[in-house]
């Protein structure tokens, strides 16, 4: 039984696929529950020009609620949603949370000083350390202050864009990584595995190995599956294989969400 929490429709910037096609995918595929975590991004630059990638909260929620019905008998969907935070937007990211009744939020970095980070700019004037330090004490200072969030979502991003061929060794940023965990850990959020690094020809799952065993060794119970799929071909995405390696690391539990709270699920 799968259950991906991590998803894109229409409603995202980045995607075209309508809410509809990916439902019926994910019941073609068997998939128990999926949950939509559509793109909010506040104050991106592109082409000089300062926009707030944003989901019409309204018509968003309109639609899953008429989906929930319309599939009751064949698939649970949740209501979630994917904050991309930057420090200065924090307190607009919150201000949606709390008027909305989301099911599930997964906090993610998309965004470094208004640049997105697929754009690559981030990385130019520095060394790929620099880039990777950067990039979690930005993640470590954005957590210490939002927590309004399930989730860390693919919490290595920084690797994605980075140089591939190149990914710096986890045990260099042991004491950072270790930093943002015990945070999360301690506010009681989980992290998420995102399946997109098979996409992505990564050479490690995302986030690695070695940051799912480390959450868990230090006493990280709360974890999501999610294909971070923006088009049905991509629905619960490689799942087999990420259950598994789950097992091998010893996680009894996925968990899903209703309304903010995980559900333990046997694995
Ligand atoms: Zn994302
Ligand atoms: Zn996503």
């Amino acid at each position: 039984m799968y259950y991906d929490y991590h998803m894109h429709s229409s409603f995202s910037a980045d995607s075209n696929t309508p809410m509809e096609d990916m439902i019926n995918k994910s019941i073609e595929l068997g998939v128990k529950e999926i949950c939509f975590t559509d793109h909010v991004d506040y104050s991106i630059i592109t082409n000089n020009m300062e926009e707030n990638h944003i989901v019409d909260y309204k018509e968003y929620f309109r639609k899953l609620e008429y989906f929930q019905n319309k599939y009751k008998d064949k698939i649970f969907i949740k209501k979630g949603i994917e904050m991309g935070l930057q420090s200065h937007t924090i307190s607009k990211c919150e201000e949606d949370i709390e008027k909305n009744e989301f099911d599930f939020v997964i906090a993610s970095i998309h965004t470094i000083n208004k640049s997105d980070l697929i754009e690559r700019d981030f990385y130019q004037d520095k060394s790929q350390f620099e880039a990777y330090r950067q990039y979690y004490e930005i993640l470590y200072n954005v957590i210490k202050k939002f927590k309004s969030y399930c989730v860390l979502g693919h919490l290595d991003i920084v690797k994605r864009y980075g140089d591939l061929n190149n990914i710096i060794d986890d045990k260099v940023f042991s004491d950072e990584i270790d930093e943002i965990l015990k945070m999360a850990i301690y506010d009681g959020k989980g992290i998420e595995i995102n399946t997109s690094c098979f996409r992505y020809r990564l050479p490690d799952l995302t986030p690695s190995s070695y940051i799912l065993k480390r959450y868990k060794e230090l006493g990280g119970e709360i974890i999501t599956t999610g294909s971070d799929s923006h088009n049905s071909a991509q629905v619960a995405y490689e799942f087999k294989t990420v259950y598994n390696s789950l097992q091998e690391m010893g996680y009894k539990y996925i968990c899903t969400f209703d309304k903010m709270k995980p559900n333990f699920i046997k694995l």
